[in-house]
């Protein structure tokens, strides 16, 4: 019998091997004890009914600082909402990119004070030094490095040379860090920017066809193979680009590949009904591509799925020139539900597979595994607690993001979280809302280094 726990959330709980019913013991806002339902006493006490007790998914593409108005502050609230109790930011922030210790330091301490959920931190280099500053990046708490091979923006979101990447891989080698990649090839999309100039609407998706992108793909895992660098490609939106990777891992590279909740619900026709609004890099592609998607989410070739969460406001994205206009989408308080009904509901993906994308891989891959991810025994309590039956109307005026809108406004959803923890500590409950401060920066090698540190346990009985 567990005595002084802090608290007891029971119900059906997603634990690895399946859906149980049981209790969650915490205490010090880890997972200290699973038993059997009803068996559990503590200081709170959730019965969940007949909710589903999921893990607190791991978002591991975010961009809080892409959008100055949002911010970490407000964007960790509409992870809160969505059942995300870790993102991993993008160091692309306006107007200076996380690229040199003091920026990480300085972003790592406003996540102390001002997320509600936890934060881990891509960081970027520079363009021209072969990623000379990933070791001290890496020692200074960065989660990884992102880098691009399109020049988004030429300081904020630059373009990394080849060269430049080949050298920064090997630096990322030698100390074991992740680098991420947003792979489209410049050279090809501003030739076919050129090409379809008067196509209009159409320009957009034109100048980044699926080749842009797999060329891209094909060529990093080239580096990654000669340099053996753990290598992670964001938003894959071909399944040929998710095949190229599941090559290369087969030939020894140590690479990985997340999609976007959107390029498994949108499909390039969006741009044609809401122009810029439907705007997003690499863009929407073809219907048959989203069903070749969902096959390939399936059948484990894609290693996760993450939102791309950017907070423009309406402003920036409903405009009348598609070229002017931002490129993403909010999608942090969705994506949970909305990969919940159309993944497991309508096309009967198992939970226990959604879940494996969404929490268990984007931790596993970026050192946070077993502390978060999971619901497991020493895990941290970052618990959501889902009603699995809840019809739901998804409506702009209802969303936490400073953006305000939502590509899948009007849509119905299957699915609603109800309730979240953060290490054991409630920051969203049901629409009240909570929007507590208790985020924290999280350095993935020192998580690891504490993951060992002693906790109680008690098995199930
Ligand atoms: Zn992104």
């Amino acid at each position: 019998m567990m005595e002084d726990l802090d608290l007891v959330v029971r119900g059906r709980l997603a634990l690895a091997h399946g859906l149980t019913e049981g209790d969650l013991g915490v205490r010090g806002g880890r997972i200290v004890a699973i038993a059997d339902r009803g068996t559990l006493s503590g200081a709170d006490e959730l019965d969940a009914g007949p909710a589903l007790v999921l893990p607190g998914m791991v978002d591991m593409h975010v961009h809080t600082g892409s959008e100055p108005d949002e911010g970490i502050a407000r964007a960790t609230l509409a992870a809160a909402a969505g059942g995300v109790t870790t993102i991993v930011d993008m160091p692309y922030d306006d107007p200076e990119p996380v690229d040199r210790p003091d920026r990480l330091a300085r972003k790592a301490r406003t996540a102390d004070l001002e997320a509600a959920v936890d934060v881990a931190l891509w960081a970027t280099i520079a363009t021209d030094n072969g990623g000379a500053a990933i070791p001290q990046l890496v020692a200074g708490g960065a989660a990884g490095v992102k880098v691009s091979t399109f020049e988004t923006h030429p300081t904020r979101f630059p373009r990394i040379p080849d060269g430049d990447l080949l050298l920064a891989l090997k630096h990322a080698r030698a100390v074991g860090c992740l680098v991420a990649f947003h792979a489209e090839t410049d050279e090809i999309v501003r030739r076919l920017e050129r090409e379809h100039a008067n196509a209009g609407v159409h320009r957009h998706a034109l100048s980044r066809p699926p080749a842009a992108e797999n060329h891209a793909i094909a060529g990093v895992l080239e580096l990654a193979l000669a340099t053996g660098a753990p290598v992670h490609i964001c938003h894959v939106t071909t399944a040929r680009g998710a095949a190229l990777v599941r090559s290369a891992a087969s030939e020894g590279a140590d690479v990985s590949c997340e999609t976007c909740t959107h390029y498994l619900l949108l499909d390039e026709r969006e741009v044609e009904r809401r122009g810029g609004r439907a705007k997003v890099n690499p863009p929407l592609r073809d219907s048959q591509e989203v069903e070749r998607l969902w096959v390939a989410v399936a059948d484990g070739s894609i290693d996760a799925i993450s939102s791309d969460h950017v907070g423009w406001p309406l402003s920036k994205k409903a405009v009348a020139d598609v070229a002017s206009a931002k490129a993403g989408f909010p999608g942090l308080e969705v994506t949970l539900p909305l990969l919940f009904s159309e993944g497991v509901v309508r096309r009967a993906l198992p939970l226990q597979h959604l879940l494996r994308l969404l929490c268990e891989r984007p931790a596993q891959r970026l050192g946070l595994w077993p502390r978060k991810g999971t619901l497991s025994l020493r895990a941290d309590a970052d618990i959501v607690v889902f009603d699995p039956g809840a019809r739901w109307k998804l409506e702009d005026d209802a969303l936490v993001s400073s953006a305000g809108w939502s590509p899948y406004a009007g849509w119905e959803v299957i699915g609603r979280v109800v309730d979240v923890f953060v290490r054991g500590v409630l920051v969203n409950s049901g629409e009240s809302g909570v929007g507590r401060s208790h985020g924290r920066f999280l350095s993935p090698r020192e998580y690891a280094r504490n993951a060992e540190s002693p906790v109680r346990q008690e098995e199930m009985q």
